[in-house]
């Protein structure tokens, strides 16, 4: 299968009102301009350091997702340009993107990434805290908070998904509002349970790109 058959087949399938980011992570310029070429310029990485690399030779209408957990040493350097960040997942760093956004004036969007499995080393705050970090966020006036995003156990089991997503929709609906919509869970293996519970916002890499040859 073709890269550019696999995005087809993707889109022709997921409902209208789900937004589609192509992980792009370890491939090349080349396999991103053929999904850029059929129209398509939602695209995500995972390492800021890939992510500038391919962002300064890229078209400049191409939407830079950072999906990756991101320190705050780095922020400063994708301030200028970036259009969504998924993985946030302190006040900390939210403070940081707040500065850097200012600097740029810029207002920057954010998702803040909550923990819904039990994975130790998955990144993502606890679902009782998001609350907290959303109030104390409120007097930040560079940044907005767009949603929440979280991954799943990765498992063959699919109740336990199942589960785990419906935990992540229900945190969205109860701060669901004009501004905070967006809903970013679901990857390659598991996107079609996430959009069964809820999933506005889907993160395919290797059903869309091929296998990654277990680079991550
Ligand atoms: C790599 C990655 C994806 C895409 O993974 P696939 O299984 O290749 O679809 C989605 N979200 C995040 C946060 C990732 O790091």
């Amino acid at each position: 299968m073709s890269i550019i058959n696999n995005i087809k087949i993707i889109k022709d399938k997921i409902p209208n009102y789900v937004n589609l980011v192509a992980v792009s992570k370890t491939k090349s310029c080349d396999d991103i301009m053929q999904v850029y070429n059929t129209g398509h310029i939602n695209f995500g990485e995972n390492k800021v350091q890939e992510l500038i690399k391919k962002q300064k030779v890229l078209p400049k209408d191409i939407n830079w997702h950072m999906i990756g957990h991101l320190q705050r040493n780095k922020v400063k350097s994708i301030a200028p340009f970036i259009y969504l960040i998924h993985g946030v997942d302190s006040l900390r760093l939210l403070i940081e993107i707040n500065k850097r956004a200012f600097e740029n004036n810029r207002i920057i969007d954010c998702l803040i990434q909550i923990n819904i499995s039990n994975e130790k080393n998955k990144f993502g705050i606890n679902i009782n805290d998001f609350k907290i970090i959303y109030n104390k966020a409120s007097n930040l006036k560079n940044i907005k908070i767009k949603g929440i995003m979280g991954m799943a156990t990765y498992s063959k089991n699919k109740n336990k998904i199942k589960e785990e997503f419906k935990k992540l929709n229900n945190l969205f609906n109860k701060f669901k509002n004009k501004e905070l919509n967006i809903l970013s869970m679901g990857m390659s293996n598991d996107y079609e349970i996430a959009i069964d519970e809820g999933s506005n916002m889907i993160r395919l890499g290797s059903s869309i790109f091929g296998s990654r040859e277990n680079k991550v």
